[in-house]
């Protein structure tokens, strides 16, 4: 009922985090919230639906660094990310009660969102409402960006994906494939290497765990070196790419998870590949292309209807979950995009 004052459980985050996460390092409390946008503030009051566990969210738990591109976390207040909401109230004239919505909220059954340049409306909702946590929202615009916009493959190049089958590497071997490349994937277990294969159609994958020797592993699959590679890990990985890349070869830095937890980055010690084989490396945030979502939305909206693209989310029920479903993107719990429902309607 609109004006109405209700109970808002939430995530809250306690303080600052170094090494890894752990799920103590947030808490589940219960305050109340006024279902109504102030008198004469131009915010939204939206019903939080689906909420998205990203691993950028580590950068947000530590210490406020004066390089980073997005502020910590405030001690003592919700979590907040991507999300997908309901408009209960608005006094915004782009939003009305109703509308569906992506964006950044919080951590919490209800939120008062004043950022609301962060939206996005939600039209088409042919498709699951959870999909624009992930394939239809931040993630899948990475996959977009980082392997349409940056790394422009062509048909028959040779593609590999680490974290792949993750939130946005399951996007980008499966856009590949779709382009007519060869692409292999790496994860963290025999049954996502299975599932890269199996459901994702990727041509190979291995368990980077169970590989001694990745300079070897990767010569193994690409005995003619790598084109492009939409880098998610970092590290040693990294570095194992550098020594198989082809000439001209394109690697897209999305993210460095291997390295988010650690206090010492590890070091890059093959970057000279880049001079002799004449290769490129960019590093790109998403956001940064969210002019290009509706041509995005063109291109994968039939797809999904289709059946030509498939998506896995790993679904954690309930905000109570959030803590744990968050803190498991760093040891590989989740198999596919993590989402916490907090409510279906
Ligand atoms: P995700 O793959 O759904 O989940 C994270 C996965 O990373 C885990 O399931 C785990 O899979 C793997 N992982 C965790 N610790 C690792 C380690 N030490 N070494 C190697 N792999 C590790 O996450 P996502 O949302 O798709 O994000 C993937 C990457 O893209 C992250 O680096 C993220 O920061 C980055 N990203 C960047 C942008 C951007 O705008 N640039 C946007 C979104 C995401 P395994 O079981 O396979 O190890």
């Amino acid at each position: 009922m609109a004006g109405e004052e209700v109970s808002n459980k939430q995530v809250i985050f306690r303080d600052y985090v170094s090494g890894s996460p752990k799920e103590s390092d947030m808490c589940v409390t219960t305050s109340s919230i006024k279902l109504k946008v102030p008198e004469g503030s131009k915010a939204v009051l939206v019903k939080n639906l689906y909420l998205s566990c990203d691993p950028y969210m580590r950068g947000r738990m530590s210490r406020p660094l004066i390089a980073s591109y997005i502020g910590s976390f405030q001690p003592g207040s919700p979590i907040g990310g991507y999300g997908v909401s309901k408009v209960l109230d608005s006094g915004h004239p782009n939003f009305k009660k109703g509308d569906l919505v992506w964006g950044i909220t919080g951590w919490e059954e209800y939120s008062l969102i004043t950022a609301t340049e962060s939206l996005f409306k939600i039209h088409d909702t042919d498709v699951p409402l959870s999909y624009y946590t992930g394939i239809l929202g931040m993630p899948g615009m990475t996959a977009y960006a980082g392997l349409y916009e940056i790394c422009s493959p062509k048909k028959g190049e040779y593609v590999f994906v680490s974290a792949a089958s993750g939130a946005v590497g399951q996007l980008v071997g499966q856009f590949a494939k779709l382009l007519g490349c060869y692409v292999v994937g790496s994860a963290g277990t025999n049954d996502k290497v299975n599932l890269l294969k199996s459901k994702f159609g990727f041509d190979e994958a291995f368990n980077y765990k169970e590989e001694p020797d990745l300079v070897a592993a990767l010569q193994r699959y690409f005995p003619e070196g790598i084109d492009i590679y939409f880098e998610n890990v970092g590290g040693k990985m990294l570095d194992a790419v550098l020594q198989n890349l082809r000439d001209h070869g394109r690697i897209a830095v999305c993210g460095m998870i291997s390295q988010y937890n650690l206090e010492h980055p590890e070091g890059v010690h093959n970057l000279s590949a880049l001079i002799l084989k004449q290769a490129r490396m960019v590093g790109f945030l998403a956001p940064s292309f969210y002019d290009k979502y509706p041509n995005y939305l063109e291109l994968v909206l039939p797809s999904i209807k289709e059946g030509k693209i498939t998506y896995v989310e790993d679904i954690a029920e309930g905000l109570e979950s959030a803590p744990a479903a968050l803190v498991g993107l760093f040891t590989g719990r989740n198999v596919g995009k993590q989402v916490v429902v907090v409510a279906r309607e």
